[in-house]
């Protein structure tokens, strides 16, 4: 136990512990590398003096490797629970809601997946009707693509609603994107960089990953409908990539790792993930201007973030400190389970309605979405992620 006065129930407990980047509003002061503690946040700059808490970004002390990550945490759980220390850490306790969150990391190389199975096979039935839902690859391969690792920006990023390219019965017009979507995502960070030419093997996923968090790959459908063939997303996806300002470190996550489900062709031996396989039960809520309207389970994700992992550097390609890498939208069998507008409106065709009396099919100007997610603690409580907001802003006027 703490000695801290913890509040039920903020999912911030001692069995979390994640990194986020913060200022104080208070005085003039550096971004610095912060802990959420309860309501509070824990200035690790402040109370250790070691310069890597103090550059602004999490990614110096991600590349110190799983043996660091470890041992500060150990630190900061003994700091938190054994009384001796209180005097010397209580003044390095912040409110939380004194604090201003920022970006957690700087992304180097961003790659997006496409990993749920029913995803898939909701876009497949709306897009390739009479076709099987799924293309011949998806079982034996995680499909992805490389975003746009500069536009990742930190909850709370007003979303600018696109313009572009896209085809009406009389052609193709530029305008604002007018079918602008969510996808319910969760993220994963490479702390340590590996060499090029040298592929990491699905068991060494915890020696290079350092934590999740969440996202919201924003994605505007009708351009992205009309550009994406064949070259894959390209404008539809890369306006604007939001992230949760906390980034929950591996260590917190393992009363929460779970079998993958069956997977009913086999496996090429660089994806066998074998006795301990990195499967995730997270509970994600998608919130439209405060209503749930749906509810993802990730533990059903076909592939996992180290097949993931494997699959993205077998070919020799090496990652970098802040690579992102994201899961693809996270829907469930259940249409209460869908992590995307376009799935929940079945392409339009069936509305939300909400409780102000209104109606979506996509996201209005004005429209906020919430992204939030939960999982199992080693301690029988439940962890939050925090969660990633975002608003839509009219696109700008010619
Ligand atoms: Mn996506």
């Amino acid at each position: 136990m703490t000695w801290l006065d913890l509040p039920e129930s903020t999912g911030f407990g001692i069995t979390n512990l994640p990194y986020g980047i913060f200022t104080s509003a208070s005085g003039p002061d550096r971004p610095r590398t912060g802990v959420a503690i309860g309501d509070h946040v824990l200035d690790l700059a402040g109370l250790t003096g070691d310069p890597v808490h103090a550059t602004g970004t999490l990614n110096a002390f991600m590349a110190q490797g799983p043996e660091s990550w470890a041992s500060l945490r150990s630190m900061i759980t003994a700091w938190l629970t054994d009384p001796a220390h209180q005097e010397r850490v209580t003044p390095h306790l912040l409110p939380r809601d004194s604090v201003s969150l920022r970006m957690p990391f700087e992304v180097a190389d961003y790659v997006d997946f496409y990993s749920s199975r029913d995803h898939a096979e909701n876009l497949g039935r709306m897009f390739r009707p009479g076709s099987p839902a799924l293309t011949p690859n998806w079982k034996h391969l995680p499909i992805g693509y490389h975003g746009r690792a500069g536009t990742v920006q930190p909850s709370g990023t007003p979303v600018v609603r696109p313009q572009g390219q896209y085809r009406t019965d009389d052609g193709p017009r530029f305008g604002p994107s007018r079918r602008l979507d969510i996808e319910a995502e969760v993220g994963f960070v490479v702390g340590v960089p590996s060499t090029l030419g040298t592929p990491v093997p699905v068991h060494d996923f915890s020696a290079y990953v350092f934590g999740v968090c969440l996202v919201n790959d924003w994605s505007a459908r009708d351009l992205q409908a009309w550009e994406y063939v064949p070259l894959g997303p390209f404008l539809g996806k890369s306006f604007l990539t939001s992230v949760s300002p906390w980034v929950v470190p591996l260590a917190a996550l393992t009363a929460a790792r779970t079998k993958p489900p069956v997977r009913d062709e086999p496996l090429l031996p660089y994806l066998e993930d074998g006795d301990e396989p990195w499967a995730l039960d997270l509970s994600l809520e998608v919130r439209l201007n405060g209503t749930a309207v749906s509810r993802p389970p990730f533990r059903g994700m076909y592939w996992t973030a180290a097949q993931q992992l494997a699959h993205m550097t077998v070919n020799g390609a090496s990652l970098r400190t802040g690579d992102l890498f994201a899961s693809g939208t996270v829907s469930g069998p259940d249409p209460s389970e869908r992590g995307s507008l376009i799935e929940l409106s079945w392409n339009g065709a069936e509305p939300l309605a909400l409780p102000d009396g209104s109606t979506r099919t996509f996201l209005e100007d004005g429209d906020e979405v919430t992204i939030t997610a939960t999982a199992l603690a080693v301690d029988g409580g439940r962890i939050s992620f925090g969660e990633v907001v975002g608003r839509v802003r009219p696109a700008p006027s010619a």
